[in-house]
């Protein structure tokens, strides 16, 4: 049968898998979930044991992508999309000591977990257009990896354009130039005077716009795009064929979407310890779990900027469930987030939220120094989010096995790692080329309508 979609704000009509790719955020502004989860048995998990990356993706993303694909492309999708990765694995798994497996996400072209996605989001989009003489244009936001993995993705497809947008101070040099030393015609980064949260809002404003998004075809690679978690579900897949018993993930989290993918592993019945929330200085999910309310205060600057975020679109996700899947409620909380910048759950949900989460945070000091105490004992070098990630699963006594999820490699933060160890960690040279690139850096304010009349200009050159 096949997979039907809906939204958490319960006013978009259903739609299908191609459908949630090509629109990105559903119509009325809420985010699409599968109607019914696909069920994974013991005898199904069992059969993956000693299975590829890519031989479990495709029973994975098999019962998802009924009626959207037929199985032979599927698996033709998910064989280019990880050939593009510097380790025979994928997603290899290491042990940091005794009590901590971390789960190497970053072997993709641009050092980053969202590769993991964007590499087969692109392939997808470009299977979903051909023939259908449509032309669709990519808005997204980004704090640094999620547009670099997006231009890697989409660059010189045909039919596609592509604009990004980022917090003109966020990046790190080399997020930067992943961005703006992509020559292809139909990239654009667009360098915005402000925060990843008004990236994000600017975003979230086209997609309100109906005409335009009309007019447009607009899409979107952030993790609001289903596609984005359900291929982020594989590897929680793959991560616990590798260990004995229930796993706890460890997630360095900013917009809530990486741990949501694990949250739908669990859905789809992978057995799962507790998902552990890790945030750096912008803690408000780590308040929301320990509190239950949902309150924005501003982004902060920290070392680990892909997750300096205060507005984590994917937490709609999860209230859709804590909400009893009522729609009406969820319009309302997210009408208070908006109007009165913020909302509250009962302790019901609270408690049933926290059955499942735990929460821990990191400042900028416990995250150096967590790079150091690993380097000293292990001699491996993490990047500053995962590091986020092992300090919250050091502080909280966590059930065995623990898996931390390494979601960036080390050299795109090359201060970062100077200052903690005093040495500067080697680009791999698909990025090193970079370095000696002229960039294409464009300047805007955050202003929405100064983004629009840009995208109007350049899709007519
Ligand atoms: C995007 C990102 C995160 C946060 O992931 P979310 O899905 O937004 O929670 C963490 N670490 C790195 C390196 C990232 O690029």
């Amino acid at each position: 049968m096949n997979m039907r979609f809906h939204s958490t704000r319960g006013l978009a009509p259903e739609t299908d898998l191609r459908g949630v790719a090509l629109s990105g955020l559903a119509p009325d502004g809420g985010l699409y979930l599968p109607k019914i989860w696909p069920q994974f048995s013991t005898d199904d998990l069992h059969a993956m044991r000693g299975e590829t990356y890519q031989q479990i993706a495709f029973r994975v993303l098999r019962p998802f992508m009924q009626g959207a694909m037929p199985e032979d492309i599927l698996r033709g999708i998910i064989e280019k999309s990880y050939a593009a990765f510097d380790a025979a694995e994928v997603t290899p798994m290491r042990k940091l000591g005794a009590d901590c497996h971390l789960l190497e996400l970053f072997h993709g072209p641009t050092l980053a977990f969202k590769d993991v996605a964007l590499q087969f989001l692109g392939h997808c989009f470009e299977y979903f257009l051909q023939d259908s003489g449509r032309h669709l244009t990519i808005v997204g936001a980004t704090s640094g990896d999620t547009g670099s993995a997006a231009i890697a993705a989409l660059a010189n497809r045909k039919n596609i354009d592509v604009f990004i947008l980022y917090p003109d101070k966020g990046p790190s040099e080399i997020q930067r130039r992943q961005m703006t030393c992509v020559d292809a015609a139909n990239v654009h980064a667009l360098a915005v005077t402000g925060t990843f949260d008004d990236c994000q809002g600017i975003v979230k404003a086209l997609f309100a716009d109906a005409r335009l998004r009309e007019e447009e075809n607009l899409s979107t690679v952030n993790s609001i795009n289903w596609l984005r978690i359900m291929a982020q579900i594989v590897y929680y897949f793959v991560a616990a064929q590798k260990v004995e018993g229930k796993p706890t993930f460890v997630v360095p989290t900013g917009n809530f979407g990486d741990v949501f993918a694990g949250y739908a592993a669990m859905k789809c019945g992978l057995p799962v310890g507790k998902l552990v929330v890790a945030s750096n200085r912008n803690d408000i999910l780590t308040r929301f779990f320990a509190t239950g309310r949902m309150s924005p205060q501003g982004v902060k600057g920290t070392l680990s900027p892909s997750m300096d975020i205060q507005i984590s679109s994917n937490f709609e996700r999860l209230l859709f469930d804590l909400c009893g899947q009522d729609a009406k409620q969820v319009r309302g909380l997210m009408c208070d987030l908006k109007d009165k910048n913020g909302f509250s759950v009962s302790d019901k949900q609270l408690r049933q939220a926290q059955e499942i989460f735990v929460a821990g945070r990191a400042d900028d000091e416990e995250t150096l120094a967590t790079i150091a105490d690993v380097y000293d004992k292990y001699g491996y070098v993490l990047d500053p989010h995962t590091a986020v990630g092992v300090k919250v699963a050091r502080d909280l006594a966590l059930p065995q096995p623990v898996i931390c999820l390494g979601t960036a490699h080390p050299a795109k933060f090359p201060d970062t790692i100077q200052r903690a160890i005093g040495l500067t960690p080697s680009l791999p040279a698909k990025t090193a080329i970079l370095i000696n690139k002229p960039e294409r850096t464009i300047l805007l304010p955050a202003s929405t309508e100064r983004v629009v009349a840009f995208m109007r200009e350049r899709k007519k050159s």
